[in-house]
């Protein structure tokens, strides 16, 4: 078993934007996040690159804060 492990699933869910099918990670990363809500279920077409960079740093911060807390 995987007793204790993180688990990130990845979801199907349609882009908010233009509906097309797209796959992200599930709530995991982000956690109850204010960019969550905001950014959420968009796709990569219709996300711009200034949404896309928020996205990147909140999901480098969000497993920088993994490594810490599971770090002994
Ligand atoms: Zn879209």
């Amino acid at each position: 078993m995987h007793k204790g492990k993180i688990e990130i699933q990845i979801v199907e869910v349609p882009c908010r934007r233009c509906g097309k099918n797209i796959r992200q990670l599930s709530h995991s990363l982000f956690g109850a996040n204010e960019l969550r809500d905001k950014l959420g279920g968009i796709c990569g077409e219709c996300i711009t690159p200034e949404e896309d960079r928020q996205i990147t740093e909140a999901m480098l911060g969000a497993v920088a804060e993994l490594e810490t807390a599971t770090r002994h």
